[in-house]
């Protein structure tokens, strides 16, 4: 209503401006006019005297003249009129029986000159009007002044003065102002009421508006404008809330789409585009970020490329990186943006026992604003730190630890916690997967005569393995491999020239298969493939390759003779065949029997009837 106000306030002085200028421009026009109009009856009145002083002087009555000025004084607002002689009239005729000499220097000044003198006099209740008018020799008609004055014509016999009392003028001005005034005053109100008669409406819709606007600006849709104006705003008023309306409902799937994607966010603003702009930039880099890590080499590089974002990204100026190992717990820097960090956090002893640091115990956030002293293993009492922990899997996780000398600077580290961990989630499964590479590349988990790997890396690996496929729908296609007649290899021609071919056959295995393929030494001289991704004409091609790789081999068993071998080939598909990755080497096995079962040297895959699965 503020406005309404401004605007009833503006228009009433306006009109309050326009009332007093009336009025100054009325009440100059009406003096003049009132000094003009007495102006008018004095000179009427001294030519009315002059005219009836010569008439009575002609007739001889001079002597009667005072009944005449005293009739004339009580008319017209004459206040008083008197007569003053010249000097040669008074040298001719005396002074005259009432003493009719210059009064003041008015009178003796038009006595003077000749000319008439008009006044006015203002006292605060009074106006008086005083003109004084010389009456002169002249020689017109009967009245010839010469014939009984001893003057020249023209010559000054006398002056008349006469006083006018003006102020009821004055008084009627007064009253015609305020007239106006009281007028201009209801001109106002009405215009006043009329405003606010049709204004109020539109101003209750502005602050409608207002209202609605700013719940809009912070991401609320749901008001509803109301309005009694009719036409064209009524319809307008129709349209926002339409508008309103949609926009609640498209927001709502936005936000609750875009919390799928981001499950935490900093501090939002209020916002819910910018917001949603926000969310949709972090979802951008987060993904480029996750697809760079997907092709980097090892989970060093990985560690690298967040410690650029921590740097280029949030600005963090001083932080240390570590990886714990949880099942030994331990602590490891892997690196820190300044050397000092590593003396802070007392970094000897809690390396050897990562339990005394407080954020690895329990798994969350460390920050020194929320406890003096909060982390015993921080040596300096004048740094402020934020320790974030992550975890990767059951034996590792990460922490950042960053610190500062500036106290206002970890509330804005700490909003960029939930940003800082949607980095770290998406790069979890990534480190994951290379913490189980690098496992995989131990030695226990590998047959020392074939460098593939032996049994127990399937025992102990291939449930996380596959646990990480399912989870991205990928297959494997499994072949269980043997040599046909193995053991009369020993038999005949010794073990050296057994192990020779079953170091031969994992060589050809190792020659066939790409680098997320994985080869088995299973047993003695059986073999398992398991095929990453491939197609079943794929699978099919690499089985025929190993097949006739091997099948090409001749060993060499002394006298000059040389033996070659065969192998039997069984093959199964995850997960079209069965839905766990034991099943199908199962069935891996069982084709590989049905080869062995039906002459040898021979690629089997295989087929639901090869196996009853209730009795197993
Ligand atoms: P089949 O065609 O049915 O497979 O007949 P086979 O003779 O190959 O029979 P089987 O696969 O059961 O033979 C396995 C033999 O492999 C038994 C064992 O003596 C031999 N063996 C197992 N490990 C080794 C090893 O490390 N070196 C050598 N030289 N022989 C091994
Ligand atoms: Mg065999
Ligand atoms: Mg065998």
């Amino acid at each position: 209503m503020r406005t309404k106000l401004k605007l009833l306030f503006i228009v009433t002085l306006m009109l309050l401006g326009l009332a007093v200028a009336t009025i100054i421009n009325v009440s100059l026009n009406f003096r003049e006019y009132s000094v003009k109009s007495a102006l008018e009856k004095a000179e009427m009145a001294a030519k009315t005297v002059e005219d009836g002083l010569t008439a009575h002087m002609v007739n001889g009555i001079m002597d009667k003249r005072e009944y005449f000025l005293e009739q004339i004084s009580k008319n017209d607002n004459i206040k008083s009129l008197w007569l003053a002689r010249s000097n040669h009239i008074i040298k001719q005729y005396g002074e005259g029986f009432n003493s009719e000499t210059a009064r003041d220097a008015i009178d003796k000044e038009v006595l003077k000159t000749g000319k008439s003198i008009k006044k006015i006099e203002e006292t605060t209740n009074k106006i008086n009007l005083r003109v004084t008018m010389p009456y002169k020799a002249i020689t017109t008609g009967n009245a010839n002044c010469l014939k009984c004055h001893d003057v020249k014509r023209g010559d000054t016999l006398g002056v008349i003065s006469m006083e006018f009392d003006i102020t009821d003028m004055r008084n009627t001005g007064f009253i015609t102002i305020l007239k106006i005034l009281g007028i201009n005053l209801i001109f106002i109100v009405v215009v006043l009421l009329l405003i606010n008669y049709y204004v109020t409406p539109y101003m209750k819709l502005f602050e409608d508006l207002q209202e609605g606007i700013q719940k809009a600006y912070s991401g609320d849709f749901t008001h509803t404008f109301t309005t009694k104006i009719k036409g064209e705003a009524g319809k307008a008023v129709e349209q926002l809330n339409t508008l309103f309306m949609k926009m609640q409902e498209a927001f709502g799937e936005i936000r609750v789409n875009l919390a799928t994607f981001v499950t935490e966010r900093a501090a939002s603003c209020n916002d819910p585009l910018f917001e949603a702009k926000q969310v949709i930039n972090e979802l951008s880099d987060i993904y480029k970020f996750k697809k760079t890590i997907e092709l980097d080499e090892n989970k060093n590089i990985i560690y690298k490329r967040i410690i650029e974002v921590l740097k280029s990204k949030f600005n963090i100026e001083r932080f240390s990186f570590y990886e714990i190992d949880t099942k030994h717990s331990t602590r490891k820097l892997i690196y820190a943006t300044h050397d000092d960090l590593k003396d802070i956090c007392n970094t000897k002893h809690i390396d050897a026992d990562s339990q005394k640091c407080r954020a690895c115990r329990t798994n969350s956030d460390v920050i020194s604003t929320d406890f003096n002293d909060l982390c015993y293993a921080c040596c300096s009492n004048n740094i402020h730190y934020l320790c974030h922990p992550f975890q990767i899997n059951d034996e590792a996780s990460l922490l950042i630890s960053m610190t500062t000398y500036d106290p206002n600077e970890i509330a804005r580290l700490t909003s960029y916690m939930p940003s800082i961990s949607n980095y770290l989630e998406a790069a979890k499964p990534v480190i994951e997967s290379n913490i189980l590479m690098d496992k995989l590349h131990d030695t226990s988990l590998r047959d020392g005569m074939t460098n593939l790997y032996n049994r127990r890396f399937l025992e102990n690996f291939i449930d996380k393995i596959m646990s990480q496929i399912q989870r991205s729908e990928e297959t494997y296609h499994v072949m269980m491999l043997d040599v046909d007649f193995f053991k009369m290899v020993n038999d005949t021609y010794g073990h050296d020239i057994g192990d020779k071919v079953i170091v031969d056959l994992a060589n050809v295995l190792r020659n066939n298969i790409r680098e997320a393929d994985l080869a088995i030494r299973y047993g003695g001289e059986e073999f398992l493939v398991m095929l990453h991704n491939s197609t079943d004409e794929g699978a099919l091609r690499v089985a025929s390759n190993i097949h006739k790789d091997f099948g090409k081999l001749r060993f060499d068993v002394g006298n000059g003779e040389s033996l070659h071998k065969t192998i039997s080939i069984g093959i199964s598909k995850f997960p079209k065949d069965g839905d766990s990755i034991w099943k199908c080497i199962k069935y891996a096995d069982t084709a590989l029997y049905q080869a062995k079962n039906t002459g040898r040297n021979k690629i089997v895959e295989f087929e639901d009837h090869m196996f009853d699965k209730d009795e197993y």
